[in-house]
Protein backbone atom coordinates (compact mmCIF):
# COMPACT_ATOMS: atom_id res chain seq x y z
CA UNK A 1 0.00 0.00 0.00
CA UNK A 2 1.44 3.62 -1.00
CA UNK A 3 0.42 5.95 1.69
CA UNK A 4 1.45 9.10 -0.05
CA UNK A 5 -1.22 11.11 -2.35
CA UNK A 6 -0.83 11.11 -6.26
CA UNK A 7 0.20 14.80 -7.50
CA UNK A 8 -2.73 14.85 -8.87
CA UNK A 9 -4.84 14.33 -5.58
CA UNK A 10 -2.83 17.10 -4.55
CA UNK A 11 -3.74 19.46 -7.11
CA UNK A 12 -7.44 18.44 -5.94
CA UNK A 13 -7.01 19.00 -2.68
CA UNK A 14 -5.77 23.01 -2.84
CA UNK A 15 -8.88 23.27 -5.18
CA UNK A 16 -11.49 21.68 -2.90
CA UNK A 17 -9.65 23.66 -0.09
CA UNK A 18 -9.47 27.19 -1.60
CA UNK A 19 -13.23 26.48 -2.86
CA UNK A 20 -14.32 25.57 0.82
CA UNK A 21 -13.19 28.49 1.81
CA UNK A 22 -14.98 30.28 0.32
CA UNK A 23 -18.33 29.21 0.15
CA UNK A 24 -18.47 26.76 3.14
CA UNK A 25 -21.82 28.39 5.41
CA UNK A 26 -19.79 28.34 8.75
CA UNK A 27 -23.30 28.94 10.88
CA UNK A 28 -24.23 24.85 9.53
CA UNK A 29 -20.55 23.44 10.74
CA UNK A 30 -20.69 20.50 13.33
CA UNK A 31 -24.11 19.55 12.59
CA UNK A 32 -24.56 15.85 12.04
CA UNK A 33 -27.17 13.36 12.02
CA UNK A 34 -27.50 13.53 15.58
CA UNK A 35 -28.92 16.71 15.84
CA UNK A 36 -32.49 18.25 15.90
CA UNK A 37 -33.28 18.95 12.60
CA UNK A 38 -36.17 21.66 12.30
CA UNK A 39 -37.68 22.60 8.69
CA UNK A 40 -35.70 25.39 8.24
CA UNK A 41 -32.06 23.75 8.97
CA UNK A 42 -33.24 21.45 6.35
CA UNK A 43 -33.84 23.72 3.76
CA UNK A 44 -30.57 25.45 4.84
CA UNK A 45 -28.89 21.95 4.12
CA UNK A 46 -30.68 21.05 1.37
CA UNK A 47 -29.22 24.25 0.00
CA UNK A 48 -25.85 23.38 0.83
CA UNK A 49 -26.07 20.16 -0.94
CA UNK A 50 -27.23 22.28 -3.83
CA UNK A 51 -23.66 24.04 -3.92
CA UNK A 52 -21.63 21.21 -3.51
CA UNK A 53 -23.49 19.64 -6.63
CA UNK A 54 -23.79 22.61 -8.43
CA UNK A 55 -19.63 23.04 -8.06
CA UNK A 56 -19.11 19.18 -8.94
CA UNK A 57 -17.75 18.38 -5.26
CA UNK A 58 -21.43 16.78 -4.23
CA UNK A 59 -20.18 13.53 -5.38
CA UNK A 60 -16.78 13.42 -7.23
CA UNK A 61 -16.21 9.80 -7.92
CA UNK A 62 -19.67 9.17 -9.55
CA UNK A 63 -19.64 9.14 -13.13
CA UNK A 64 -19.84 12.39 -15.09
CA UNK A 65 -23.25 11.43 -16.55
CA UNK A 66 -24.66 11.52 -13.31
CA UNK A 67 -23.19 14.77 -12.21
CA UNK A 68 -20.08 13.88 -10.79
CA UNK A 69 -16.51 14.18 -11.98
CA UNK A 70 -15.43 10.93 -12.89
CA UNK A 71 -12.69 10.83 -10.30
CA UNK A 72 -11.47 8.15 -8.37
CA UNK A 73 -11.62 7.01 -4.51
CA UNK A 74 -8.51 8.44 -3.56
CA UNK A 75 -9.87 12.19 -4.66
CA UNK A 76 -13.31 11.01 -2.71
CA UNK A 77 -10.92 10.40 0.36
CA UNK A 78 -9.33 13.75 0.11
CA UNK A 79 -13.38 15.59 -0.66
CA UNK A 80 -13.92 14.23 2.77
CA UNK A 81 -10.72 14.92 4.67
CA UNK A 82 -11.32 18.61 3.72
CA UNK A 83 -14.88 18.56 4.70
CA UNK A 84 -13.72 16.90 7.84
CA UNK A 85 -11.07 19.17 8.51
CA UNK A 86 -13.42 22.03 8.28
CA UNK A 87 -16.03 20.07 10.33
CA UNK A 88 -18.58 20.53 7.67
CA UNK A 89 -21.79 19.97 8.10
CA UNK A 90 -22.91 16.09 7.62
CA UNK A 91 -24.75 15.03 3.97
CA UNK A 92 -28.64 16.28 4.75
CA UNK A 93 -28.88 12.83 2.52
CA UNK A 94 -26.65 10.42 3.64
CA UNK A 95 -28.94 7.18 2.66
CA UNK A 96 -29.34 8.48 -0.88
CA UNK A 97 -26.17 9.86 -1.48
CA UNK A 98 -24.07 6.56 -0.13
CA UNK A 99 -26.39 3.62 -0.36
CA UNK A 100 -29.53 4.34 -2.67
CA UNK A 101 -28.08 5.61 -5.48
CA UNK A 102 -25.11 3.47 -6.16
CA UNK A 103 -27.57 0.59 -5.86
CA UNK A 104 -29.57 2.30 -8.87
CA UNK A 105 -26.62 2.90 -10.63
CA UNK A 106 -25.89 -0.70 -10.20
CA UNK A 107 -30.06 -2.08 -11.21
CA UNK A 108 -31.55 1.26 -12.40
CA UNK A 109 -33.36 1.41 -15.97
CA UNK A 110 -32.18 4.40 -17.42
CA UNK A 111 -35.63 5.94 -16.59
CA UNK A 112 -34.86 5.69 -13.11
CA UNK A 113 -31.23 6.93 -13.11
CA UNK A 114 -32.12 9.84 -15.15
CA UNK A 115 -34.75 10.67 -12.81
CA UNK A 116 -33.52 9.78 -9.15
CA UNK A 117 -29.66 10.20 -9.28
CA UNK A 118 -29.59 14.23 -10.04
CA UNK A 119 -32.31 14.68 -7.47
CA UNK A 120 -30.51 12.61 -5.00
CA UNK A 121 -27.16 14.29 -5.78
CA UNK A 122 -28.95 17.65 -5.42
CA UNK A 123 -30.63 17.36 -2.15
CA UNK A 124 -34.41 17.74 -3.76
CA UNK A 125 -35.11 14.04 -3.47
CA UNK A 126 -33.81 12.72 0.58
CA UNK A 127 -33.92 8.98 0.78
CA UNK A 128 -34.69 6.65 3.69
CA UNK A 129 -34.17 2.96 4.03
CA UNK A 130 -37.22 0.68 4.65
CA UNK A 131 -35.89 -2.44 5.19
CA UNK A 132 -36.17 -3.32 9.04
CA UNK A 133 -39.89 -4.50 10.65
CA UNK A 134 -41.03 -4.92 14.19
CA UNK A 135 -40.42 -9.02 13.59
CA UNK A 136 -37.44 -8.11 11.44
CA UNK A 137 -34.29 -7.19 11.69
CA UNK A 138 -31.28 -8.90 11.71
CA UNK A 139 -33.29 -12.01 10.58
CA UNK A 140 -34.25 -9.27 7.30
CA UNK A 141 -35.36 -12.08 5.08
CA UNK A 142 -38.56 -12.98 7.58
CA UNK A 143 -39.64 -9.43 6.51
CA UNK A 144 -43.51 -9.71 5.94
CA UNK A 145 -44.39 -6.09 4.10
CA UNK A 146 -46.43 -7.74 1.26
CA UNK A 147 -46.69 -5.81 -2.35
CA UNK A 148 -49.28 -7.26 -4.60
CA UNK A 149 -50.17 -6.92 -7.82
CA UNK A 150 -53.50 -5.42 -8.90
CA UNK A 151 -54.20 -6.45 -11.92
CA UNK A 152 -52.41 -3.78 -14.11
CA UNK A 153 -49.63 -2.08 -13.84
CA UNK A 154 -49.92 -1.11 -10.07
CA UNK A 155 -48.07 -3.27 -6.93
CA UNK A 156 -50.51 -2.38 -3.78
CA UNK A 157 -48.04 -2.52 -0.46
CA UNK A 158 -49.30 -3.02 3.34
CA UNK A 159 -46.76 -3.49 6.29
CA UNK A 160 -45.02 -1.44 8.83
CA UNK A 161 -41.34 -1.45 8.76
CA UNK A 162 -39.38 0.31 12.09
CA UNK A 163 -36.21 2.24 12.73
CA UNK A 164 -35.89 4.11 9.66
CA UNK A 165 -33.59 7.17 9.49
CA UNK A 166 -34.86 10.37 7.78
CA UNK A 167 -38.25 9.07 7.19
CA UNK A 168 -40.24 12.20 8.64
CA UNK A 169 -38.02 14.35 6.08
CA UNK A 170 -37.91 11.96 3.08
CA UNK A 171 -39.78 12.14 -0.52
CA UNK A 172 -38.66 8.52 -1.45
CA UNK A 173 -37.93 5.09 0.21
CA UNK A 174 -36.08 2.46 -0.76
CA UNK A 175 -38.34 -0.55 0.52
CA UNK A 176 -37.38 -3.98 0.57
CA UNK A 177 -40.94 -6.36 -0.32
CA UNK A 178 -42.36 -9.85 -0.37
CA UNK A 179 -43.47 -9.60 -4.14
CA UNK A 180 -44.58 -13.42 -3.98
CA UNK A 181 -47.18 -14.18 -1.24
CA UNK A 182 -46.02 -17.62 -1.15
CA UNK A 183 -42.34 -17.40 -0.94
CA UNK A 184 -40.40 -17.96 2.06
CA UNK A 185 -36.92 -16.19 3.63
CA UNK A 186 -34.75 -14.91 0.77
CA UNK A 187 -36.74 -15.85 -2.40
CA UNK A 188 -39.86 -13.56 -3.74
CA UNK A 189 -38.28 -10.23 -2.67
CA UNK A 190 -38.43 -7.06 -4.49
CA UNK A 191 -36.75 -3.45 -4.13
CA UNK A 192 -39.36 -0.69 -4.61
CA UNK A 193 -38.33 3.24 -5.03
CA UNK A 194 -41.66 4.46 -3.55
CA UNK A 195 -43.08 7.83 -2.91
CA UNK A 196 -43.22 9.13 0.50
CA UNK A 197 -46.54 11.29 -0.33
CA UNK A 198 -48.05 8.42 -1.82
CA UNK A 199 -51.47 7.73 -0.17
CA UNK A 200 -51.89 5.33 2.66
CA UNK A 201 -48.33 6.07 4.16
CA UNK A 202 -48.28 7.06 7.86
CA UNK A 203 -44.79 8.37 9.41
CA UNK A 204 -44.59 8.44 13.45
CA UNK A 205 -41.46 9.77 14.51
CA UNK A 206 -39.78 7.61 17.25
CA UNK A 207 -37.27 9.80 19.71
CA UNK A 208 -34.12 8.62 20.65
CA UNK A 209 -32.11 9.77 23.47
CA UNK A 210 -29.47 11.70 21.53
CA UNK A 211 -33.00 14.21 21.05
CA UNK A 212 -32.59 13.99 17.38
CA UNK A 213 -35.54 12.96 15.65
CA UNK A 214 -34.68 11.26 12.32
CA UNK A 215 -36.11 7.87 13.43
CA UNK A 216 -39.54 6.68 12.20
CA UNK A 217 -41.54 3.63 12.33
CA UNK A 218 -43.91 3.36 8.85
CA UNK A 219 -46.49 2.20 8.20
CA UNK A 220 -48.20 1.29 4.21
CA UNK A 221 -51.55 0.55 4.34
CA UNK A 222 -52.43 -0.48 0.45
CA UNK A 223 -50.23 1.55 -1.25
CA UNK A 224 -50.55 2.38 -4.70
CA UNK A 225 -46.75 1.69 -6.37
CA UNK A 226 -46.23 2.19 -10.41
CA UNK A 227 -44.51 -1.16 -11.28
CA UNK A 228 -42.15 1.06 -12.69
CA UNK A 229 -40.44 2.09 -9.64
CA UNK A 230 -39.33 -1.77 -8.78
CA UNK A 231 -35.39 -1.28 -9.03
CA UNK A 232 -34.29 -4.53 -10.40
CA UNK A 233 -36.28 -7.49 -12.12
CA UNK A 234 -39.12 -8.86 -9.60
CA UNK A 235 -37.71 -11.55 -7.22
CA UNK A 236 -34.50 -10.14 -7.40
CA UNK A 237 -35.21 -7.89 -4.04
CA UNK A 238 -32.95 -9.83 -2.03
CA UNK A 239 -29.67 -8.89 -4.41
CA UNK A 240 -30.48 -5.22 -4.56
CA UNK A 241 -30.70 -5.04 -0.72
CA UNK A 242 -27.89 -7.02 -0.01
CA UNK A 243 -26.08 -4.50 -2.56
CA UNK A 244 -27.31 -1.73 -0.74
CA UNK A 245 -26.05 -2.77 2.91
CA UNK A 246 -22.50 -3.41 1.33
CA UNK A 247 -22.42 0.29 0.07
CA UNK A 248 -23.47 1.13 3.78
CA UNK A 249 -20.98 -0.86 4.90
CA UNK A 250 -18.21 0.46 2.63
CA UNK A 251 -18.98 4.05 3.68
CA UNK A 252 -18.19 3.22 7.66
CA UNK A 253 -14.45 3.57 5.66
CA UNK A 254 -14.62 6.91 5.55
CA UNK A 255 -16.21 7.62 9.09
CA UNK A 256 -12.62 7.80 10.42
CA UNK A 257 -11.92 10.94 10.03
CA UNK A 258 -14.55 12.09 11.85
CA UNK A 259 -13.78 9.27 14.27
CA UNK A 260 -10.00 10.80 14.56
CA UNK A 261 -11.47 14.56 15.13
CA UNK A 262 -13.45 13.24 18.24
CA UNK A 263 -10.53 11.64 19.53
CA UNK A 264 -8.25 15.00 19.54
CA UNK A 265 -11.08 16.88 21.35
CA UNK A 266 -10.74 14.30 23.95
CA UNK A 267 -7.30 14.11 24.15
CA UNK A 268 -7.18 17.77 24.80
CA UNK A 269 -9.72 17.50 27.44
CA UNK A 270 -7.86 15.19 29.11
CA UNK A 271 -5.07 17.64 29.15
CA UNK A 272 -6.43 20.62 30.24
CA UNK A 273 -8.24 18.73 33.17
CA UNK A 274 -7.00 20.16 36.46
CA UNK A 275 -4.68 17.62 38.34
CA UNK A 276 -3.70 15.68 34.84
CA UNK A 277 -4.53 12.69 33.63
CA UNK A 278 -4.32 9.54 35.69
CA UNK A 279 -2.62 6.61 34.58
CA UNK A 280 -6.11 4.82 33.76
CA UNK A 281 -6.78 7.39 31.46
CA UNK A 282 -4.25 7.55 29.47
CA UNK A 283 -4.19 3.70 29.17
CA UNK A 284 -7.93 4.78 27.52
CA UNK A 285 -6.70 7.34 25.47
CA UNK A 286 -3.97 5.06 24.16
CA UNK A 287 -6.45 2.65 23.41
CA UNK A 288 -8.70 4.77 21.35
CA UNK A 289 -5.50 5.99 19.45
CA UNK A 290 -4.58 2.46 18.64
CA UNK A 291 -8.34 1.64 17.60
CA UNK A 292 -8.67 4.87 15.19
CA UNK A 293 -4.78 3.76 13.77
CA UNK A 294 -5.93 0.88 12.66
CA UNK A 295 -9.24 1.87 11.14
CA UNK A 296 -7.48 4.39 9.40
CA UNK A 297 -5.21 1.68 7.88
CA UNK A 298 -8.58 -0.28 7.22
CA UNK A 299 -10.10 2.64 5.45
CA UNK A 300 -7.11 3.34 3.43
CA UNK A 301 -7.25 -0.57 2.44
CA UNK A 302 -10.52 -0.29 1.21
CA UNK A 303 -10.45 2.57 -0.68
CA UNK A 304 -7.35 1.26 -2.36
CA UNK A 305 -9.21 -1.67 -3.23
CA UNK A 306 -12.28 0.70 -4.96
CA UNK A 307 -9.58 2.49 -6.88
CA UNK A 308 -8.45 -1.03 -8.31
CA UNK A 309 -12.55 -1.42 -9.45
CA UNK A 310 -13.14 -4.19 -6.47
CA UNK A 311 -16.71 -3.95 -5.30
CA UNK A 312 -16.78 -3.36 -1.25
CA UNK A 313 -16.40 -7.15 0.18
CA UNK A 314 -16.87 -8.45 3.52
CA UNK A 315 -13.67 -6.26 4.77
CA UNK A 316 -15.91 -3.27 5.32
CA UNK A 317 -17.46 -5.36 8.27
CA UNK A 318 -14.36 -5.29 9.74
CA UNK A 319 -14.25 -1.80 9.35
CA UNK A 320 -17.46 -1.02 10.87
CA UNK A 321 -16.31 -3.95 13.91
CA UNK A 322 -13.33 -1.00 14.60
CA UNK A 323 -15.40 1.94 14.17
CA UNK A 324 -17.72 0.88 16.49
CA UNK A 325 -15.30 -0.45 19.21
CA UNK A 326 -13.41 3.25 18.82
CA UNK A 327 -16.42 4.98 18.95
CA UNK A 328 -17.12 3.20 22.33
CA UNK A 329 -14.03 3.81 23.06
CA UNK A 330 -14.09 7.57 22.76
CA UNK A 331 -17.23 8.09 24.49
CA UNK A 332 -16.38 6.31 27.21
CA UNK A 333 -12.88 8.04 27.78
CA UNK A 334 -15.24 11.60 27.57
CA UNK A 335 -17.30 10.31 30.20
CA UNK A 336 -14.29 9.42 32.26
CA UNK A 337 -12.36 12.51 32.22
CA UNK A 338 -15.76 14.69 32.36
CA UNK A 339 -18.22 12.47 34.82
CA UNK A 340 -21.72 13.70 34.50
CA UNK A 341 -20.73 17.21 32.77
CA UNK A 342 -20.34 15.07 29.72
CA UNK A 343 -24.20 14.44 29.09
CA UNK A 344 -25.72 17.58 30.59
CA UNK A 345 -25.91 21.18 30.48
CA UNK A 346 -25.49 21.10 26.82
CA UNK A 347 -22.14 19.39 26.40
CA UNK A 348 -20.67 18.71 23.26
CA UNK A 349 -20.37 15.35 24.07
CA UNK A 350 -23.79 14.23 24.84
CA UNK A 351 -24.72 13.44 21.34
CA UNK A 352 -21.68 11.42 20.86
CA UNK A 353 -22.19 9.60 23.76
CA UNK A 354 -26.21 9.08 23.26
CA UNK A 355 -25.36 7.98 19.96
CA UNK A 356 -22.44 5.15 20.33
CA UNK A 357 -24.67 2.05 21.74
CA UNK A 358 -27.04 2.71 18.21
CA UNK A 359 -24.33 2.46 16.31
CA UNK A 360 -22.97 -1.09 16.84
CA UNK A 361 -26.78 -1.97 15.96
CA UNK A 362 -27.70 0.26 12.87
CA UNK A 363 -26.66 -1.28 9.45
CA UNK A 364 -26.27 -4.47 10.78
CA UNK A 365 -25.59 -5.51 14.58
CA UNK A 366 -21.68 -6.28 15.76
CA UNK A 367 -22.95 -10.07 16.17
CA UNK A 368 -24.04 -9.96 12.46
CA UNK A 369 -20.99 -8.50 11.28
CA UNK A 370 -18.93 -11.59 13.34
CA UNK A 371 -21.34 -14.19 11.64
CA UNK A 372 -19.80 -12.36 8.21
CA UNK A 373 -16.30 -12.25 9.03
CA UNK A 374 -16.63 -15.89 10.63
CA UNK A 375 -18.36 -16.96 6.99
CA UNK A 376 -16.71 -15.05 4.28
CA UNK A 377 -13.19 -14.28 5.67
CA UNK A 378 -12.17 -16.95 8.06
CA UNK A 379 -13.78 -19.94 5.93
CA UNK A 380 -15.94 -21.39 9.40
CA UNK A 381 -19.16 -23.39 9.02
CA UNK A 382 -22.27 -21.41 8.07
CA UNK A 383 -24.65 -20.37 11.09
CA UNK A 384 -27.40 -22.78 11.08
CA UNK A 385 -30.58 -20.96 10.12
CA UNK A 386 -33.79 -21.67 11.99
C1 LIG B 1 -29.11 4.23 14.57
C2 LIG B 1 -29.90 3.20 13.78
C3 LIG B 1 -30.29 3.49 12.49
C4 LIG B 1 -31.05 2.56 11.76
N1 LIG B 1 -31.48 2.91 10.50
C5 LIG B 1 -32.24 2.03 9.82
C6 LIG B 1 -32.76 2.39 8.53
O1 LIG B 1 -32.57 3.51 8.05
N2 LIG B 1 -33.52 1.48 7.86
C7 LIG B 1 -33.78 0.23 8.37
O2 LIG B 1 -34.44 -0.56 7.69
N3 LIG B 1 -33.32 -0.13 9.59
C8 LIG B 1 -32.57 0.73 10.32
N4 LIG B 1 -32.11 0.39 11.57
C9 LIG B 1 -32.49 -0.91 12.14
C10 LIG B 1 -31.34 -1.91 12.20
O3 LIG B 1 -30.97 -2.32 10.90
C11 LIG B 1 -31.83 -3.08 13.06
O4 LIG B 1 -32.09 -2.57 14.36
C12 LIG B 1 -30.77 -4.16 13.14
O5 LIG B 1 -30.66 -4.82 11.91
C13 LIG B 1 -31.08 -5.19 14.26
O6 LIG B 1 -32.37 -5.67 14.16
P1 LIG B 1 -33.34 -5.70 15.42
O7 LIG B 1 -33.37 -4.34 16.01
O8 LIG B 1 -34.62 -6.31 14.98
O9 LIG B 1 -32.62 -6.63 16.48
P2 LIG B 1 -32.57 -8.29 16.49
O10 LIG B 1 -32.31 -8.72 15.11
O11 LIG B 1 -33.87 -8.71 17.11
O12 LIG B 1 -31.37 -8.53 17.41
C14 LIG B 1 -31.43 -8.50 18.83
C15 LIG B 1 -30.10 -8.99 19.37
O13 LIG B 1 -29.87 -10.37 18.99
C16 LIG B 1 -28.64 -10.50 18.30
N5 LIG B 1 -28.79 -11.49 17.20
C17 LIG B 1 -29.78 -11.56 16.30
N6 LIG B 1 -29.55 -12.57 15.42
C18 LIG B 1 -28.36 -13.14 15.77
C19 LIG B 1 -27.57 -14.22 15.23
N7 LIG B 1 -27.98 -14.90 14.17
N8 LIG B 1 -26.41 -14.50 15.86
C20 LIG B 1 -26.00 -13.80 16.96
N9 LIG B 1 -26.71 -12.78 17.50
C21 LIG B 1 -27.86 -12.44 16.92
C22 LIG B 1 -28.37 -9.12 17.72
O14 LIG B 1 -26.97 -8.94 17.49
C23 LIG B 1 -28.91 -8.22 18.81
O15 LIG B 1 -27.95 -8.06 19.83
C24 LIG B 1 -31.38 1.30 12.33
C25 LIG B 1 -30.97 1.01 13.64
C26 LIG B 1 -30.26 1.95 14.37
C27 LIG B 1 -29.88 1.62 15.78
Amino acid sequence: MDLDYPPAAQAFRAEVRAWLEANLPRDLCGWTLRDPLTPELLERLRGWQRTLADAGFGAVAWPVDHGGRGAGAVEQLVMAEELARLDAPAAVNPIGLTNVAPSIMAFGTSEQRSRHLPAILRGDEIWCQGFSEPDAGSDLASLRTLAEHDGSDTLVVSGTKIWSTLAGHAERCELLVRTDPSSRHHEGLSVLLVDMASTGIEVRPLPTMTGGNEFAEVSFDAVRVPIGDRLGPAGSGWRVAMTTLGFERAGVANLFLRTDARLRRVHDAVVRRPGGASATMIDRLCRCHVDTALLRLLALRAITAAARGRAPGPEASLAKLLWVRAEHAIAEAAGAVLGPDAVVGGSPWAADICASPGIAIAGGTTEIQKTILAERVLGLPRDPQP
